[in-house]
């Protein structure tokens, strides 16, 4: 028996978006409002302690994960996109993927000098991408605070990626 209402709604579409790939699909998760309001509580409980000045959210899912945390934290949300996105001057760190490299950007004036910032995303796999975000915050002179994901492929070992940060994920899959 799932210890969350939202492990039990979380789908495995095999194969997708490439063969060998199990995605994790979460929108019956953002479809059951009792799931959603379960895990941004949880995620909520957990920002309180870290006591960030900001939330950045990964595109696409992090950021309907991130914004309501940060609505209820009352303070603001920072987009991080994928290249060529965002519309103003901005920001780009790449990272590394099994085959090629990926990019994610975030506006130069998103985060103030000092900032503590709390990294949402809806799923921690190998970590680079979150990493790649954390460098953008750092660059900005902001200190991340915590990261935090709805799912952890413990397999995947996300967490070595970000040793330097504290990371909290409520499903964890081995
Ligand atoms: P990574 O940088 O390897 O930690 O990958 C994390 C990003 O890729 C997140 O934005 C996830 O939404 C997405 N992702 C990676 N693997 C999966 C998966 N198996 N199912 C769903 N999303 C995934």
């Amino acid at each position: 028996m799932p210890e969350l209402l939202a492990e039990s709604l979380i789908r495995d579409v095999p194969d997708f978006p490439k063969p060998g790939i199990i995605f994790k699909d979460i929108t019956p998760v953002l479809a059951n409002p009792a799931a959603m309001h379960e895990i941004i509580d949880k995620i909520c409980q957990y920002a309180e302690r870290v006591e960030p000045d900001v939330v950045v959210g990964i595109e696409s899912r992090g950021f309907v994960i991130g914004m309501p945390v940060a609505l209820y934290l009352n303070v603001g949300f920072v987009p991080v996109r994928k290249l060529g996105k965002l519309p103003y001057h901005k920001i780009s760190e790449e990272y590394a993927l099994e085959y090629g490299t990926n990019t994610v950007e975030m506006h130069v004036d998103a985060i103030k000098s000092g900032q503590r910032v709390l990294i949402v995303d809806d799923l921690l796999a190998t970590g680079g991408t979150a990493a790649a975000a954390g460098r953008l915050v750092e660059r900005l002179d902001g200190t991340v605070a915590g990261c935090a994901f709805l799912v952890e492929l413990g397999f995947l070992h996300g967490r070595k990626a970000l040793l330097n940060y504290d990371v909290h994920t409520l499903v964890h899959f081995d």
